[in-house]
């Protein structure tokens, strides 16, 4: 699950993460106020307004506007909130803008990179930091790993103090640097940790510019973007209440409340699918056959009636489907469930694409004669003997080429 920036801060400062103050803002009148209040409480001669949208590269897709008066402020929040936000992370058509953070201006000596995510590799929580932070660091990963340093922590342990210390020194911290940067990294774990993480990170990371008060600069975190396990959601009522639904695709919205897994992708052939072992499978043999998957769908092992129309639902109101491949291994769930849920949804929505229905397991007997007798309903379905034939049939039937 993800969070937006003004809920990632809120995180942070309650594990004593230092940030800017910022206050979250909806029009454009509002953040010219912002401004000024943060003017006047904390002395900001300049701010910055953010979009709040679940997607990053924010800076690089103009929603991010440095601005040096409440007229100013204004002004951006009106031309951030009146498009959607293109960014290299969004989808081509943008994301709307609904939220905005002005933040206080930092001046920013340097920007500093650093995340905790889980390597899957050694299957451990990783911390990767990178003196080179700031908006191109997907740019520095690519053309200069050595300048990121990668360093395994203990999910029991946490990260300990000699690992903080060899990062500081490899990233160049000096002075009080050391003590600051290193205390945030500790707190960046704790929050991983304890929060059931699945990315934290603080993009950019800055020192900021040398005063009387501060000769060596502060560290604090400018920008973070969190995201959770959502299987650990269970336990995590504080990031739970975080949830924005508008920031989700809606049919993976509607999925989620039926407890359907379903991520919506870029080809022609709707996939129904019991099992996400069984979904992986149908969607490679679709594309061996030259066509390309509409969706992820696993309607799970005890799929109830409803939840299955409810797929169906799904599937049909996507416009980029051009035909449906049902593949289903009844063992939990029972094939004729499934039989009377493709007839439940033929006489609510109609199929007016191509159907391939593929059967195996237990009642497939009562459900194959369900099907039969329903043929007058569903005019558009063929069966497939096996997942070869459904998939050579769904990819014949949608247009695509024989492979
Ligand atoms: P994104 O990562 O989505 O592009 P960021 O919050 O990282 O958005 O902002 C992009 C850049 O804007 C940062 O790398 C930093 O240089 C600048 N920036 C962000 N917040 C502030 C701030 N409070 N003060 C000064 N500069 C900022
Ligand atoms: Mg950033």
């Amino acid at each position: 699950m993800n969070i937006h920036e003004y809920q990632s801060r809120e995180l942070l400062q309650k594990f004593g993460i230092p940030v800017p103050p910022g206050i979250l803002v909806q029009n454009p009148v509002a953040s010219e106020k912002a401004f000024d209040e943060l003017q006047k409480r904390h002395g900001s001669k300049v701010c910055v307004v953010k979009a709040q949208v679940h997607a990053g590269g924010r800076g690089k897709g103009g929603g991010v506007k440095l601005v040096k008066s409440g007229d100013e402020a204004r002004k951006a929040a009106n031309d951030i909130l009146s498009r959607p936000l293109i960014t290299p992370q969004t989808p081509p058509e943008g994301v709307p803008v609904m939220k905005l953070l002005v933040a206080a201006g930092v001046e920013i000596e340097k920007e500093y990179y650093l995340a905790i995510t889980v390597d899957r590799v050694s299957a451990c929580p990783v911390l990767i930091a990178s003196s080179e932070g700031g908006m191109d660091i997907e740019e520095v990963a690519r053309t200069k790993p050595e300048a990121i340093i990668r360093e395994p922590i203990s999910a029991v342990a946490g990260l300990r103090p000699y690992q903080a210390r060899k990062i500081c020194y490899f990233l160049g911290f000096k002075g009080t640097q050391v003590r600051m940067a290193g205390k945030i990294m500790h707190q960046l774990a704790d929050l991983f940790l304890k929060a059931d993480a699945n990315l934290a990170e603080i993009n950019p990371l800055v020192v900021t510019k040398a005063t009387d008060e501060h000769p060596d600069g502060t560290v604090l975190a400018l920008d973070a973007k969190l995201n959770f396990d959502d299987n650990a959601l269970f336990r995590q009522d504080d990031v739970v209440a975080f949830e924005d639904p508008t920031e989700e695709e809606p049919a993976e919205r509607r999925a989620k409340q039926f407890g359907l897994s379903y991520i919506k992708l870029d080809g022609e052939i709707g996939c129904l699918v019991n099992g996400a072992g069984l979904a992986m499978a149908t969607m490679d043999i679709i594309k061996l056959h030259g066509s390309e998957p509409a969706n992820f769908l696993d309607v799970g092992g005890s799929a109830s009636e409803e939840a299955v129309t409810e797929a169906f639902r799904i599937i049909l109101a996507d416009k980029t489907v051009k035909g449906i491949l049902v593949n289903i291994f009844g063992g939990i769930a029972k094939c004729d469930t499934i039989a009377k849920a493709i007839i439940v949804a033929a006489k609510e929505v109609g199929f007016t694409v191509p159907l391939v229905v593929r059967l195996e397991g237990t009642n497939v007997e009562p459900a194959r004669k369900i099907l039969e007798e329903a043929k007058g309903e569903l005019p558009t379905m063929e069966i497939g003997s096996d997942l070869t034939d459904a998939a050579k049939k769904i990819t014949a039937l949608t247009g695509a080429p024989a492979a």
